[in-house]
């Protein structure tokens, strides 16, 4: 691994998880009547968003219809119409909407990542699973780590795999900080010479959230707003 597009490409070949690969495929060939006409990505999804990112936004996994269809991270389904939305409004996305791959948007030093590339049945990773695919993760946060200087984290399964990773540059407070939405804390960096980093929580744009107003755009726009102005953006 040399760079983040190398990174982003090894992770697409990956079948480490029997479940997942089995499901995120069979997903691809039987496909939801809507997009029947449609190719489907049908494999692991990499991060979406430029190499020297200061924000890294961390959601749970692909969408089976979304980002397992569209083969980028919150596209095509109606989480990422929210998340997309907000990140419009903050200035940090180019537009509002997020349809297909080549739909030309771009994010401006964010980029968006999870900590299950594929996507699993009923949303729901094992925890076998989940520490399987730490190594995309923590190699992500590897290459990242020079520019980054902030991180939204999309729910509490985000929370919880992103820590241990997190573990590895900077330091995390005994007892381990716990999620809640709004929450912001900075951790310092484990090497003196080392930028600290910004650990913001939002709950998650799953139309559970959204749908019922647990969580509201001028929620989640807030929530962006002090993470751009931590990462000085
Ligand atoms: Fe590989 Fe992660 Fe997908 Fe498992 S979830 S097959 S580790 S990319």
């Amino acid at each position: 691994m040399t760079d983040l597009e190398d990174l982003d490409r090894q992770v697409t070949e990956c079948r480490a998880c029997p479940r997942l690969v089995a499901w995120r495929e069979e997903v691809a060939r039987t496909k939801r009547a809507a997009f029947a006409a449609e190719e489907y990505w049908g494999r692991p999804v990499p991060g979406f968003g430029p190499p020297d990112a200061a924000l890294l936004i961390v959601g749970l996994a692909p969408a089976a219809h979304g980002a397992n269809r569209t083969g980028r991270m919150f596209t095509g389904d109606r989480s990422g119409d929210v998340l997309y939305a907000a990140l419009h409004a903050v200035g940090l996305a180019s537009q509002p909407h997020s349809v297909h791959i080549a739909d030309g948007l771009t994010l401006y030093r964010t980029r968006i990542t999870a900590p299950v590339r594929c996507a699993p049945p009923a949303n729901k990773p094992t925890p076998d699973e989940r520490d399987r695919c730490r190594v995309w993760l923590t190699q992500e946060l590897t290459l990242l780590r020079p520019t980054l200087r902030a991180i939204v984290v999309l729910g509490a399964f985000g929370w919880q795999a992103l820590l241990p990773v997190l573990a590895t540059a900077w330091q995390i407070p005994t007892p381990r900080p716990r999620f809640a939405h709004a929450t912001h804390i900075t951790l310092p960096a484990t090497d003196p010479a080392g930028s600290a980093l910004h650990l913001l929580g939002s709950y998650h744009v799953s139309q559970q959230n959204t749908f019922t107003g647990r969580l509201t755009p001028a929620m989640l726009e807030a929530v962006l707003l002090e993470a751009k102005k931590a990462a000085e953006l």
